[in-house]
This record gives C-alpha cells, structure tokens and sequence, in this order.
C-alpha cells in the first residue's frame, strides 16, 4: 500500500533527484500502489495534544510559500477525530497572510516538533476556516477555556497525510516550563550519599560486569547496559528473563532487585535492562540510578526467567502496562526474528513517560498499538475484543501494574481460555 505522504510529496522533480542521487529504488515502494487511508493512531494523537507550538506552510497567490509559527498552550491544537485536527486562531498583527493564502488554496504543511525528545511529525491536509457565524460549535470545540487572548477564527485541517522522520540532526532544545520540571524533579531527588562502607564490587555472583551504557528514556526510567569486565561473551537467555542486580544504598548496606532483559537474547555480548525509578519504598531504583554509572563494577548471576516465552510456531498476544514493557519488547523481537505472528499493545500514561514507544512503533509499525491513559484523549485496550478475537492457539503475555494482569486473567477466564495459556509476570 502506497503511504500518502509519498504519493503527495514525490513529484516528478523530487523522483528525478531520488534517482540522480541514488536513494529512488528505496522510496519507490512508498508509493506504489492505492494509497492508505490516512488516519491519526492514539500515538500521532497523543504526540499532536501535547505540542504548544508548530509551523504551518500555506501556499500563496504568487506561488510562494508561507510558513507560520503557531504557538498557544499545551493542546492547542486539537484532535477532533482520527482524521481532523484544528486550532483556534487568535488575533495576531492583522496580516492574515496564512487565512488569505487559505482562500485561494487549501493545502497546508505542518511541522510538530518535540525537541527534548527529538521527534518530528509532518502533518499534509487541508484547511478551512470556520467562525462563530457559520459553525458555531465547531468553533466552540476548538476555544480553550483557560487562554485570554481573543479567537477570531478557527482553522479545521482534514489530514491527508503524515509521516514521521529522522531525528538525526534534531538538537535537543526545553522550554521554560519544561526545564522548571526537570528542576523539581531533581530537586525531589535525595542527594547521593558518598558511603565510605560501599564495597567497590557490588554483588558475589559468578558473571564480573560492567555498566558500559546508560541511556535516559524518559524522565524517570534509564537502560543499562552491562558488560563482562574482560569481554567475554554472557550466557545466552530466553526471552523474559531477568538479572537479579547488587544495589548499594545509601546507608552503605547492598540490597538487589531483579530486572527484566530488554533485547532479544541470541549470543549477547551485553545485557540490556531498564529501570524506573520508584520513590519511596526501599529506594533500591533511585540508588540504583543515582550511584551506577559507567564503569561500575557489579558481580551478577546468570539471568533466571519465569515468564519464559514460547519455543514454537504458536502466535502471541503481548499486553505491556507501563514499566512492563521490558520482558515484553524482548518477545516482541524474538517473535519477530522467528517470523512468528504476534501483536504487541502497550498502555501507559503518555508517550514521553514510556520507555521504547517510538523504537517499537520503528520495529513494528503493523503490529504494535499504543494506548495513553493521561492525554487529551485517552484510551486503553479493549480486553474482551482482543482475547475474544484471538485464535484458539493464541499464547496471551501480560506484564505490568497488577491491575492490567487481574484485568487480562479475568478477561480470559469468561472467555474459556485455559490458565495455561495466559502468562504473566508482576514486578512488585
Ligand atoms: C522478575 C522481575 C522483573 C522486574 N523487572 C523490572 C524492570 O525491567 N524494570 C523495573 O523498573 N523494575 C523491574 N522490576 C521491579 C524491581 O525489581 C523493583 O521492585 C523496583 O525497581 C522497585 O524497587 P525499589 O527498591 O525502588 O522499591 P521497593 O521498595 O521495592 O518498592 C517501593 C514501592 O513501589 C512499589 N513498586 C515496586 N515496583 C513498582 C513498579 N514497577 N511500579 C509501581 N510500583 C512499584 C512496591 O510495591 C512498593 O510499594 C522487576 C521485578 C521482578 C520481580
């Protein structure tokens, strides 16, 4: 199927320079074909209610283009359905270059920006303008409450397509408000205690590691990657495993914690894991994130797993709530590498605050669904339809809050699915 943006954007001029430079055979694909209907998943929707700015292009009577910065509170612009977003236009410095160009041509060009995480979505549709005369509770949809300045218009876009791109020469840039949380979060933070009694090596397990990456991938979750001190490769795993980790507290006393593996496993030469730093409690994940760092010198146990994953030809439902993703995205890979058929849902509580959303949504485009509880327009799995429409050798895998796994476990049960064909795992 041929993807929309490809068919509006890859005119002949565009396709002669694919073919001068060399990358046409690659994007041909694109746009082969009847072209897919276009609509916005829970993931373009969520990312799209949580811009406070964008840049908008129109096409002017002289056949130049024209593009806009639009700014406004969070949310701003608005998902009125899976194909049709629109804003409220305030009054600004009585050009009306966009709304003028509008007039004569409809098309428009968005581009939407998440710069701390380094996201970009292009936006092609169609604009038209609505006021208080012609369209009343349109109008009325698109006002936000809270905002002071005068709306003279709104503008409704019928999306014809989008496409997300690289985020390769993306500079990560915050606004005010964003750097202001990542103050509070940090001064939230207890501050990392220096212990003369924490031994250098932590743990007494047989495999000699060391953290040799850390990533941050959302506010509050990091993935390690640890490796043998001498290079050696690690016993291999099956998908769902986990490592159980020494943790130096700040007391100076060591506890450990068990995390799941984030990667299909094959030969590793790494193990990957991710960890969400859980305040209160014992505070094993905040210690954890404040005092490892590259170079830290751990003793570990060969992984041990009790959500092990299918060895044969069946397909899997894979449900991941939150922090649950972990075992969960090394399934997903192990089924996809196996050629396996499987689908993946994912619900958490917004896109930024979910670790691996976007190299899952890269991974699987076909096979993933995301559900976010906390945006402007929230939504979660229907159980009963997913494991009601599943095939009677389905293999169903649940991991997050025990919540979602009561949910899964009961859903099954009304639907006769036997216990042993739903796993799961809990954290806590
Ligand atoms: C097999 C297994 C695999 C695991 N894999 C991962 C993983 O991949 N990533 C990860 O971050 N954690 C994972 N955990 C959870 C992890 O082992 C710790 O329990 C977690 O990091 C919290 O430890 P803590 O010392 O900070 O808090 P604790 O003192 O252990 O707990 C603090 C409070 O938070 C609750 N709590 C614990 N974990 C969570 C959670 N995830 N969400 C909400 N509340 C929670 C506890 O019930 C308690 O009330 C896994 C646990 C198990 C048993």
């Amino acid at each position: 199927m041929a993807r929309a943006f490809a068919k509006i954007s890859f005119t002949p001029d565009v396709q002669a320079v694919q073919t001068e430079m060399g990358s046409r055979t690659a994007y041909r694909a694109a746009e082969l074909g009847e072209a897919e209907t276009v609509v916005l998943s829970a993931f373009e929707q969520a990312f799209i209610a949580e811009r406070d700015s964008f840049y908008q292009a129109t096409v002017s009577q002289s056949g130049w283009p024209y593009v806009q910065h639009r700014g406004g509170p969070v949310g701003f612009l608005k998902v009125l359905d899976e194909q049709t977003i629109g804003y409220a236009d305030f009054s600004g410095n009585r050009q009306y270059l966009s709304v003028g160009n509008l007039c004569g041509d409809d098309r428009v060009s968005l581009l939407l920006m998440d710069y701390p995480q380094r996201q970009r979505l292009k936006i092609w549709g169609r604009a038209r303008v609505v006021d208080t005369r012609s369209e009343p509770a349109l109008l009325e949809k698109l006002e936000l409450p809270d905002f002071r300045a005068p709306v003279e218009r709104g503008i409704v876009i019928r999306v014809e397509a989008f496409d997300w791109n690289c985020p390769k020469y993306i500079t990560p840039r915050y606004s005010q408000n964003e750097v202001e949380a990542l103050l509070v979060q940090a001064r939230q933070r207890q501050p990392v205690v220096v212990t003369t009694h924490a031994p250098a090596v932590l743990g007494n397990g047989a495999l000699p590691l060391t953290i040799s990456g850390i990533r941050q991938l959302t506010p509050r979750i990091r993935a390690y990657e640890l490796r043998h001190i001498g290079g050696e490769p690690l016993p291999a795993y099956r998908a769902g495993a986990h490592i159980r980790v020494p943790i130096a507290l700040p007391d100076g006393s060591v506890t450990s914690r068990a995390y799941s593996l984030t990667d299909a496993s094959g030969d590793p030469d790494c193990y990957r894991i991710a960890v969400l730093r859980v305040d209160g409690g014992e505070g094993g994940s905040s210690a954890l994130h404040d005092g490892w760092q590259i170079g830290t010198r751990l003793n570990v146990e060969a992984p041990e797993n009790y959500f092990p994953l299918h060895d044969d030809e069946r397909p899997a439902l894979l449900i991941a709530g939150g922090i649950g993703i972990t075992p969960i995205k090394a399934m997903a890979e192990t089924l996809a590498a196996r050629g396996a058929d499987f689908q993946l849902h994912y619900t958490g509580r917004a896109p930024r605050e979910m670790a691996f959303v976007k190299d899952l949504q890269r991974q699987f485009p076909n096979r993933c669904r995301f559900y976010f509880s906390q945006t402007q327009n929230p939504t979660r799995p229907d159980l009963s339809a997913l494991l009601g429409s599943a095939s009677a050798d389905t293999v169903i895998y649940v991991c997050g809050p025990t919540r979602l796994i009561d949910s899964v476990r009961q859903t099954a049960r009304r639907f006769g699915i036997a216990d042993e064909r739903v796993q799961f795992e809990s954290f806590i």
